[in-house]
């Protein structure tokens, strides 16, 4: 039987038009959207659609996940992979490009599609972690002795079920070299009900710490109850820090992001990477200026704490790390 995420999951806006008139929004207003489709298919979860305003067109959350024929335009500069992923895939399902840290690909999918995403011209579907996959890595990880650090990512990680992220954590922990897991996931944003008592238990079961990197770009995201689900992460222990991408439109001003590093405090999460956009083919809408980038950033020292303000970062294939930008 499903839990209630899962309901909740498998309940998500699939169709835009349906989805545009539970917001009271006029799909006529936004043309022809099959093209963009095409190239990435629209997937929104109700929990995430009840933080948009009703009947406003230019709602910072409706624009992440809005395909738009806009997407369809060529660009210079963008491709289908901008971070060299691809090149670096070293074996099945796993991915080293920095030190002492591995990225496990653990799923295919993504509880929501955000339209910005360099993933989304990525094969991750065909990379599901089927059960022999999980511990050839496994296997990888445990003889590669430069490993020191698990990430979890995808897809989202905590798409999994609670029983099998149970077994593949279990496993990672059950490495004595292993320090630190990571999970990178998206998921306690979007359907906040994912973080379950089940998952709880586990995560506070664990041997190395666990840093889990959630992604929000917006304050208004950030609603009572991921709040309340980011309390439950936080009371056993676990570091919370957020990266977000800057958004034209969306997040890029001082105040959208000052808004968000206070609402993440208030949430027990601190700002980690603030990403400039991956140019993927479909989203050089959302791209800003490196310039305005930078002001934005030395706007925001001035104005918060320094451990509020999130590193501004820029990915750049083959260099041994995030790039920094200010
Ligand atoms: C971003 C990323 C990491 C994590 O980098 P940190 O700077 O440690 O957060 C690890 N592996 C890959 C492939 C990445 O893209
Ligand atoms: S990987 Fe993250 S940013 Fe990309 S579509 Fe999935 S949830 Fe959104």
């Amino acid at each position: 039987m499903d839990t209630l995420w899962q309901a909740e999951l498998n309940d998500s806006f699939t169709d835009t038009n349906a989805f545009l008139a539970y917001l009271e929004l006029n799909p006529e207003h936004f043309g022809d959207l099959r093209g963009a489709l095409e190239m990435f298919p629209f997937k929104v979860p109700k929990p995430y659609a009840d933080r948009i305003q009703k009947g406003n067109s230019e709602d910072p959350l409706l624009l992440q996940v809005l395909p738009l024929a806009l997407e369809l335009e060529q660009r210079e500069g963008y491709s289908k992979d901008p971070v060299g992923d691809l090149l670096s895939l070293a074996s099945r399902s796993i991915l080293q490009k920095y030190h002492a840290r591995v990225l496990l690909i653990s799923t295919g999918a993504c509880a929501i599609h955000c339209r910005y995403c360099f993933r989304r011209e990525f094969p991750y579907s065909e990379m599901a972690l089927t059960k022999s996959i999980e511990s050839a890595a496994i296997e990888e990880i445990r003889n590669n002795p430069s490993i020191e650090e698990v990430i979890l990512s995808g897809g989202d990680p905590l798409s999994l079920s609670d029983e099998r992220l149970r077994r593949l954590l279990t496993e990672i922990s059950d490495i004595s070299k292993i320090t630190r897991i990571r999970i990178h996931t998206r998921l306690p944003i979007v359907v906040p009900n994912r973080i379950t008592d089940a998952l709880i238990e586990t995560l506070g079961s664990l041997r190395p710490r666990v840093v889990m990197v959630i992604h929000s770009n917006h304050a208004r995201e950030l609603d009572q109850h991921v709040q309340a689900a980011l309390q439950k992460l936080a009371l056993i222990g676990i570091t919370l820090l957020n990266q977000s991408v800057l958004l034209k439109s969306i997040n890029d001003s001082a105040t959208a992001l000052s808004e968000l590093s206070e609402r993440l405090f208030e949430c027990h999460t601190l700002p980690y990477y603030l990403h400039m956009l991956d140019k993927v083919e479909g989203s050089h809408h959302f791209d800003v200026e490196e310039q305005d980038a930078q002001a934005l950033m030395e706007a925001l020292r001035n104005r918060l704490p320094g451990y509020l303000v999130p590193k501004l970062v820029r990915e750049i294939a083959g260099e041994p790390s995030k790039t920094p930008m200010a």
